[in-house]
């Protein structure tokens, strides 16, 4: 059963639907005990406009302060934001960290010479080292609380080879040392079965990786990563929750947060 999400969207991304009470109803409905909002932080390194505007941070922690604190008697819910690990600026994340309860790590690029390759397009087997390279790193900075679908990294190449093996160890490995939990992604499944040439798969959860993570004592937490809240407990996130029982994961349930605010 779930009773939690964690990793949730809001539409001042501009990819999501709903605002913080929609998302919240709809967790109240399911019967959750616990609601984590974490909406893309701004980026003025990325040239994406997949992620809320500087200007409209305030508006974001407001929205969810405040039903936040209108439903302290029915759910917990907290404010978190999803982040890259990009800005080499550490002001750049105590920004954030000095005003949410939890940042997730959202690794959705890599930076090159030439820029910020997009890691669902990764083709190389220097680009995944990097990515496993960013990761690690990022885990131990101690920004985050959780990573962000891990296996993302594989989405753009069929065959799983040593360097996505070392890419899966590395990220695993660094995640049980500072204790901070893998997170199992459904919007992968929602994402859609797709033909390659190693057979049917999703781009996400890869499962490969995880039948290494199995063999490591990691704490996996299933997301939804919901861009409308009627995903936030959907026939995906029912397939993922199979997935992680066959795979005889460590499911953890509650979210350590490393940064917390406000304990309501
Ligand atoms: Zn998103
Ligand atoms: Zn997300």
């Amino acid at each position: 059963m779930t009773h939690s999400n964690y990793h949730t969207h809001h539409r001042l991304c501009r990819h999501a639907k709903g605002t913080t009470i929609d998302y919240v109803q709809k967790a109240i409905d399911l019967g959750f005990k616990t609601l984590g909002m974490s909406d893309h932080v701004p980026s003025d390194l990325l040239p994406d406009t997949m992620r809320m505007d500087a200007s409209e941070l305030d508006a974001y922690i407001e929205d969810v302060r405040a039903v936040q604190k209108a439903h302290q008697d029915t759910i917990k819910v907290y404010l978190g934001m999803e982040c890259e690990f990009l800005d080499p600026n550490p002001a750049y994340y105590e920004r954030f960290l000095s005003r949410v309860d939890y940042l997730i790590l959202g690794q959705h690029y890599v930076k090159e010479a030439a820029g910020y390759q997009s890691a669902f397009a990764l083709s190389t087997d220097a680009q995944i080292l990097e990515y496993g390279k960013t990761v690690e790193t990022a885990i131990e900075s101690g920004y985050f609380s959780m990573v962000a679908h891990p296996d993302l990294y594989m989405c753009g190449i069929d065959a799983f080879n040593e360097a996505a093996k070392d890419t899966a160890h590395r990220i695993i490995k660094s995640a049980v040392e500072h204790d901070i939990p893998l997170e199992f992604n459904a919007n992968g499944i929602r994402r859609g079965i797709k033909e390659t040439s190693q057979g049917m798969r999703y781009p996400y959860p890869r499962m490969e990786f995880w039948e290494i993570a199995k063999t490591y004592p990691v704490d996996v937490m299933l997301s939804s990563d919901a861009h409308h809240p009627n995903k936030l407990y959907d026939d995906a996130m029912k397939e993922a929750e199979q997935m992680i029982e066959q795979f005889g994961l460590k499911r953890i349930h509650t979210l350590k947060m490393k940064h917390l605010k406000n304990r309501l």
